[in-house]
């Protein structure tokens, strides 16, 4: 029996364990982190093994539809985690040669110019930059004057070899020093991907504010909690927050801001632009903005049940996981599903739902590694695939792994 819980993604990316004694020194939430509400939260999720007396909670706030880890990992937990597991899976010593895919440049920078934003001398600072994919983006469009800060220092290396003198090895709380190095308060500010990383959201979009000049806008690039994978909701720590439109709308209007949604975002994104006052998006080609919606009830409960609705006893998908992961993808990789979709849906409707447990075992590992997606939610992404591949890793012990989901508690069980 594992005594750790484990967060899995995939292994060269990150992982983060914890016990129960761990566990015990959480603190929580005492409100929504996005719209602040108090005791507007129901518990979606509970991580941890049926032993445990205190769990990490899940909790959907029932106001703004938020989605976060009541009791995440506190921030010296999370930052002593980037610092040692993230950073080494992840090979960030041996950043040198990191080229950004071109896929990766091009978001900020359209942002901006759909925004209007055409004085190439705006000061622009990226807070989290990486190794500064976004922020290459923008200097190749033209925009010069731009600075970042990353917590990481490998990254920081990286992308202050790209750019020199404009990168600064530290997080958001730092990033008044900046604004004093630099002598300017900034006109854009922004975070991509960052933000549902932080312990407490609000915390970084005051700091964030105070950085800002007047006119200035802040951009928010972060997962959607509708297209968001649930296994990445359930499952993946180092996301401790899951926004919706309206958690990321009413955190900006606790520090006076309103917000757009910009369209050319992934589908499973929300790329939101903050602004004090509409003139300052004035020039924006507002045919690529759409206003903050409020999320219906059916909605809420709908990403309630997307999360929850895999892990519970009565699901008419799979309670119940038992396999030896190991030979699902043999180090080759993993096919497209589209090819085997149509196959793999009426192999379903033919065996049916309760059945598929114990035939899981039988069929050929190609059909299991396609199959997975479609009873966890239907959700094709590398992302589920990856909870298998997790270990199929060096990083993963010898036995055999079983996942049992018992009363909406997720455990994680070595038979
Ligand atoms: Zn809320």
């Amino acid at each position: 029996m594992l005594n750790t819980i484990t967060s899995i993604y995939h292994p060269k990316f990150s992982l983060i364990s914890f016990s129960q004694d761990d566990v015990v020194h959480f603190p929580f939430h005492d409100s929504c982190p996005a719209c602040d509400a108090v005791e507007r939260d129901r518990t979606v999720l509970r991580l941890g093994q049926p032993s445990w007396q205190k769990t990490v909670i899940i909790s959907q706030c029932i106001d703004c539809g938020h989605v976060y880890y009541k009791n995440p990992p506190p921030p010296d937990f999370i930052l002593r985690f980037y610092n040692t597991l993230w950073n080494k899976n992840r090979g960030e010593a041996n950043v040198d040669a990191v080229t950004p895919k071109r896929s990766m440049k091009c978001k900020i920078a359209s942002m901006v110019v759909d925004l209007g934003f055409n004085d190439k001398t705006l000061p622009i600072l990226d807070v989290g930059c990486g190794h500064g994919p976004q922020l290459s983006g923008l200097w190749e469009t033209g925009f010069k004057n731009v600075y970042g800060c990353e917590q990481s220092m490998y990254r920081a290396i990286a992308a202050g070899k790209r750019f020199p003198g404009r990168i600064f090895n530290f997080g958001y709380q730092e990033i008044p020093k900046i604004v004093d190095a630099t002598g300017m308060p900034f006109q854009i500010i922004y975070m991509n991907h960052v933000l549902e990383h932080i312990h407490t959201p609000a915390d970084a979009f005051k700091t964030i504010a105070g950085c800002l000049r007047d006119g200035g806008v802040i951009i928010i690039n972060v997962p959607d909690v509708i297209g968001e994978a649930a296994i990445n909701q359930a499952l993946y720590l180092p996301h401790l927050h899951s926004f919706a439109t309206a958690s990321l709308a009413a955190l900006g209007a606790r520090y006076g801001f309103k917000c757009r949604f910009w369209n050319g975002g992934r589908y499973d994104e929300l790329c939101c632009v903050f602004f004090r006052e509409e003139a300052a998006i004035n020039g924006a080609d507002m045919a690529r903005f759409r206003t903050a919606q409020t999320l219906t009830k059916n909605a809420i409960n709908a990403v309630f049940n997307k999360i929850r609705q895999p892990w519970t006893e009565d699901s008419r998908r799979i309670v119940t996981l038992s396999w030896d992961v190991r030979k699902l993808s043999n180090g080759r990789t993993f096919i497209k599903i589209s090819r085997l979709q149509k196959r793999l849906l009426s192999l379903l409707e033919r065996i049916g739902d309760f059945a598929l447990r114990s035939r899981l075992v039988t069929i050929k590992p190609i059909f299991r590694r396609t199959l997975l997606p479609l009873v966890l939610g239907k959700q094709c992404t590398h992302t589920t695939l990856s909870y298998l591949e997790y270990y199929n890793s060096p990083l993963a012990s010898d036995d055999v792994p079983m996942i049992r989901f018992v009363d909406g508690t997720a455990s994680f069980l070595i038979k």
